[in-house]
Formats: structure tokens, C-alpha cells, sequence
């Protein structure tokens, strides 16, 4: 089954053609980082009047290059929530009148869910084993920060979460701070390359390593506002060398890091799961990377890590996932809404092996 995924959350307007799931046909992204670059973040309505622009071109041009013509489109997803609400409607608003205009299914995609299912495109034989589940994905983006755990049956829980700023937000905070532009993420892993990851002692949140108690509730939890304060205070009034800049971004770049793979391997022995995915923009970072695979190797688990061009936003994994909902027979109406928030109850995730789920 050939699926056209669209992707408008947030301020990459993106299209893809995915056969079966897993067979990646075409994936375009319009990114819009240079228009928001000098506000330091996204505009809802400038996003908006970016996507209506580019989502024609960009579902043409995925067209073209996995040289399908739009009759050959069998169904028809799109994020629906969570995101900007001025953004998600162009997106949901061309998906509508594709699949009403061409009569084929409309699915709605959980941006969240979605950003999951990037570690997973490709590989379908992980997914299909029971063996593999519970699954311990953490989900590390723009916006948001947790760990989730997948049963086999396909019911998954956000065990974790942050309760104030996500770890990419983190990240563009500094690099807005420092003065090093929009999006902080890419700059940050290049720069910290030449730094010393030990040159400064920045707190690491609900870890417990300052001697503060982490509340039971709290263990899989998340707070990076106090980094960030910390390495504001660190900079205020210098100027900073190239060296001195380098080792600031180090460090900085390992306490946030840190924190996230101390809690992932953390959870991943309390929940007992013998894989450990990755995924969302922050994903891309390569000390996390590194990090992760050192602390998987340690405590004998194995370790997914999302492709680079699947862990920011894009639509391949949008249509991959919407044909798991397809499969068990789940779509959405013309009236389906847009929602900004994302409920931390994610339901019943398609792709776990053992998923029932009623058709509609
Ligand atoms: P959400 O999915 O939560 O709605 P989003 O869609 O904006 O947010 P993504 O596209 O998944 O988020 O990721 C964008 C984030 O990833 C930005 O915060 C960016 O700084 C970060 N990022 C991108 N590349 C890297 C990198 N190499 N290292 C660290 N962070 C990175
Ligand atoms: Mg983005
Ligand atoms: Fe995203």
C-alpha cells in the first residue's frame, strides 16, 4: 500500500511517499529555519503562510522523485496533533481535500508517535518480535522531552517527562544566549567537538548529583531550566575566547546529555527492556549518540538509534506509521481535529507486535 505522508507541525513543511511502512520511496523537507532564525524561534502564523506556499511544491516534488503519479496514492497521512495549530491546519486542510477529491483514506498521525516510528523505518523484523518488546523509547525533540514504554501489545505510558523546558529547547536557548543563531542543536554538536566536557560543573536535573533527593515520582523525569541559568550565569559579563566558548558548549552539551542517558539506562533496567530507542531532532546530537551506546553496551541492552534524516521532522515517518493504522483498519473522518497538546495517554501504538485494535 503507497502512502503520501504530509508534515506541517512545526516549521518544516514536508511530504513522502512510503510503500508498506517501511519502503521509503521519497522524502522532501521545505524547512523554514531561516525565516524564524531571528526571532530565536517559530512564528505560528509566519509558519503557517510558509507551509500553504510549500506544501504544493513539496508534495510535487516527492511525486516526482519516487515517479508516482497521485492516482497511485492509496492513502493519505497527516500530523494532527501535537503542534502549532495555525501550521497543523494546512497540512490537515490539503490532506482532507486529497482524500476526498481522490476517495481514499485519511489518517491523522501523532507527531509524537511519529517521531517514535523513525528509529523503527526499515526494520520491520525488529518490530516484529515479541522478544524485542518492552520497548524503552526516548523522545528527544524541540518540544519534548520522555520516555515512553511500549508493551508488546502495543500500549505504551510516558513514564517520564520534563517538567519544564525539553532538551532541544535547552539547546536553543544556549545557542541564543551565546550568540550562536537558531537552531542551537547543530552548533552545539560541532562546537563541543574542541571543548572540555569537564571544564565546568553544570547541574544536572532530578539526578540527585547536587545531593538533592529526587522525589520517587520524579526518577524518569526531566528539568533543564537549571542548566541553562547556570551557564547564563557562567558567560554574564566575559567575553569568551574560541576555547573558552568551546569548553562553556562541552560541558554544557554533557550535563544535558548526561542526564539523558543516566535516566534512559536507568529506565531501561527498572522497566526491564531489552532494547533502547532514540529518536526526535535532539537524536542527532553525537555525543549522544556516543553516550548512549557506551551506557547500552554496559547494561546489556540493544540500542536503536534513529537514522539522522528520520530523528528531525519529516513525513516519511508520518506515512510509515499511518500504514500500521491502515493494516489493523483505523482511519480518520474529514472532521477529524487539529490539537496543539499531546495527551500523555498515547493509546495503543500500531507498530508493537502483539497491537489489537478495532477497526473503524
Ligand atoms: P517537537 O517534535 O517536539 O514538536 P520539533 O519538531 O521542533 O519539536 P525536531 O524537529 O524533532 O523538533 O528537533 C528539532 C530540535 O533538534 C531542535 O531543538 C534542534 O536544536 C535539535 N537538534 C538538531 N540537530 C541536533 C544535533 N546535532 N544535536 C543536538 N540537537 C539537535
Ligand atoms: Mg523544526
Ligand atoms: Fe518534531
Amino acid at each position: 500500500m503507497i502512502i503520501l505522508g504530509i508534515e506541517s507541525s512545526c516549521d518544516e513543511t514536508a511530504a513522502a511517499i512510503v510503500r508498506d511502512g517501511h519502503d521509503v520511496l521519497a522524502s522532501t523537507i521545505s524547512s523554514q529555519v531561516q525565516l524564524h532564525a531571528g526571532y530565536g524561534g517559530v512564528i505560528p502564523e509566519l509558519a503557517a503562510r510558509e507551509h500553504l506556499r510549500n506544501i504544493s511544491p513539496v508534495v510535487d516534488t516527492a511525486l516526482a522523485k519516487a515517479a508516482i503519479s497521485i492516482d497511485q496514492i492509496e492513502g493519505v497521512a497527516v500530523t494532527s496533533n501535537p503542534g502549532l495549530i495555525p501550521a497543523l491546519l494546512v497540512g490537515n486542510a490539503y490532506a482532507k481535500g486529497l482524500a476526498a477529491a481522490k476517495d481514499i483514506p485519511l489518517v491523522g498521525i501523532n507527531h509524537f508517535i511519529a517521531h517514535i516510528y523513525g528509529a523503527f523505518i526499515g526494520q520491520p523484523e525488529l518490530l516484529a518480535d515479541a522478544a524485542n518488546f518492552p520497548i524503552l523509547a526516548l523522545v528527544v525533540s524541540g518540544g519534548h522531552t520522555a520516555i515512553v514504554v511500549i508493551q508488546p501489545d502495543g500500549h505504551a505510558r510516558i513514564v517520564g517527562s520534563t517538567l519544564d523546558d525539553a532538551a532541544g529547547e535547552a539547546l536553543d536557548k544556549a545557542a541564543k544566549i551565546l550568540g550562536l543563531g537558531y537552531p542551537g542543536g547543530p552548533v552545539i554538536d560541532r562546537i563541543a567537538k574542541t571543548g572540555n566536557t569537564s571544564a565546568y560543573d553544570f547541574p544536572r536535573g532530578l539526578t540527585g548529583a547536587a545531593g538533592k533527593a529526587v522525589k520517587p515520582e520524579h526518577r524518569f523525569d526531566f528539568s533543564f531550566s537549571g542548566v541553562k541559568t547556570a551557564m547564563l550565569y557562567a558567560v554574564k559579563d566575559r567575553s569568551l575566547s574560541d576555547q573558552e566558548l568551546a569548553d562553556v558548549v562541552a560541558s554544557y552539551q554533557a550535563a544535558v546529555m548526561g542526564v539523558l542517558v543516566t535516566k534512559a539506562g536507568d529506565a531501561a533496567l527498572h522497566f526491564n527492556t531489552p532494547v533502547i530507542c532514540v529518536c526526535g531532532g535532539v537524536a542527532c546530537n553525537s555525543y549522544l549518540r556516543e553516550k548512549l551506546s557506551q551506557e547500552a553496551g554496559r547494561i546489556g541492552r540493544k540500542l536503536v538509534l534513529a537514522p539522522p534524516k528520520y530523528c528531525t521532522d519529516n513525513a516519511a515517518m508520518v506515512a510509515g506509521l499511518a500504514w500500521h493504522y491502515l493494516r489493523h483498519g483505523r482511519s480518520d473522518g474529514l472532521a477529524m481535529p487539529t490539537n496543539a497538546r499531546l495527551d500523555h495517554d498515547l493509546g495503543i501504538i500500531p507498530f508493537a507486535p502483539n497491537a489489537t485494535m478495532p477497526a473503524n
